[in-house]
């Protein structure tokens, strides 16, 4: 195959062709600004309030409850900080083990300087357990955080229940839903969640566009500070063509969401099932069921992931090894760890998060080209008696059956 082989959704998406299509005017013909008095600039805070309907939509909120940031990163920090300076008195935090660094950094942070922290572990599954958080929730916690799904396992937290134990035991409750807003079906309208943070560039649309949803009369004090833009909670001129763009892929996600359901899933479990079962050392990371539908995580036992995202790029298959943001490092991710994932397995893992561009035509291609891969890793390995073992292990439980 002698095209890209783009499996890795999780770090980035390609932005749509309806999305580039409905940006482009705002380039070079509507290019003022929403909040001038001229008709030329004004025309365009109607244009951006219908992007602002469409991303309500996608969640089932009110769109007087969406705020446009920067990015995934922004929002998580615009949420977090904003609750926690809306109670002064309130000096407790609590988060999981497995958050993506644009929340467990900023707690970390906080952390030293004058916060106290509470961060849940994670079973094997990289399932945390409710009744854990519910005792970890005190008088003065001021915000709960946990991520929605997490972006490396695919593994999606039980955010409903979370959220109702966090109303119930009086904090505030934030979910960082950047990899499950478009690929989850969500409603705001029914939930107990206040803030939900997303990110444009996992859905479709351009990096450098997000999203936060602030349920109507949750205490909130804005990260950025400046003019009276989204109703004085975030500001700054508003990043206009991205905006739409913002708009119309959550549009476009709410009309594939049945399709990533569907069509993605299946094809992701054809990949998996076909490396689970032809590949002695591959061992699933995550909850079987309990998963992003795009996602699958995959140790391959005593190999380096470095080795087979380089061997893999050489025949175009883009992976990854865990989040773009921790690679580069030799530690394993902190999301294996958390789940005990012993350090031979997590130092192999490679991360395929496909998305409805891909085709089964590529699974094929990447289920074929593994092995030689592994065959190419064990050779060189230090672990290949190891290896050895578990394959004579798989060979001998295949003749039983
Ligand atoms: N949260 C999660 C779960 C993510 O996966 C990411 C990006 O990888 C972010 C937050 C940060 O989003 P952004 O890249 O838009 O800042």
């Amino acid at each position: 195959m002698n095209k890209t082989v783009y499996v890795d959704n999780n770090a980035t998406t390609r932005v749509a062709d309806e999305v580039v299509e409905e940006m482009l005017p705002y380039f070079k013909e509507l290019y003022g600004n929403p909040s001038s008095m001229h008709t030329f600039g004004g025309q365009l805070h109607k244009r951006m309030e219908h992007a602002r309907e469409r991303v309500a939509d996608l969640i089932g909120a009110d769109p007087s409850e969406i705020v446009f940031t920067s990015c995934g990163t922004e929002s998580d920090n615009a949420a977090i900080r904003g609750v926690l300076e809306s109670y002064p008195k309130k000096r407790h935090i609590v988060t999981t083990r497995v958050e993506h660094p644009a929340v467990l950094s900023l707690c970390r942070h906080l952390a030293l300087h004058g916060y106290e922290l509470t961060e849940i572990g994670v079973d094997s599954e990289g399932l945390f357990d409710l009744e854990e958080l519910r005792a970890a929730i005190r008088d003065d916690t001021a915000i709960v955080s946990v991520m929605h799904a997490n972006n490396e396992t695919g593994v999606i937290f039980p955010v409903e229940g979370a959220a109702r134990i966090t109303k119930e035991k009086g904090a505030i409750f934030h979910t960082d839903a950047v990899q499950a807003v478009g690929k989850l079906p969500m409603d705001m309208s029914k939930s107990n969640i206040d803030l939900l943070a997303l990110s444009g560039h996992k859905l479709h649309a351009p990096k450098g566009v997000g999203a936060l949803y602030i349920r109507r009369g949750v205490k909130f004090q804005p990260l950025i500070m400046g003019g009276h833009h989204e109703h004085g909670k975030r500001a700054g001129t508003e990043n206009i063509p991205y905006i739409i763009g913002l708009g119309k892929a959550c549009e476009l996600a709410k009309e594939y969401i049945k399709e990533e359901q569907d069509r993605v899933k299946s094809l992701r479990d054809k990949l998996e099932e076909n490396l689970l079962t032809n590949i002695p050392n591959a061992r699933l990371n995550g909850h079987k069921t309990l998963r992003l539908p795009n996602t699958t995580n995959i140790s391959f036992e005593y190999i380096e992931g470095e080795g087979i995202l380089l061997l893999l790029s050489e025949g175009g298959i883009c992976a990854s090894s865990g989040s773009a943001c921790t690679s580069g490092s030799l530690e394993p991710s902190h999301v294996l760890r958390a789940m005990g994932v012993p350090f031979t397995a997590a130092h192999g893992s490679v991360r395929f998060s496909l998305s409805r561009y891909n085709t089964e035509e590529e699974v094929d291609y990447i289920a074929r080209s593994i092995p030689p891969i592994m065959k190419k890793l064990k050779d060189i390995s230090p672990y290949a008696k190891e290896i050895e073992e578990l394959e004579q292990k798989a060979a001998s439980t295949a003749n039983r059956g």
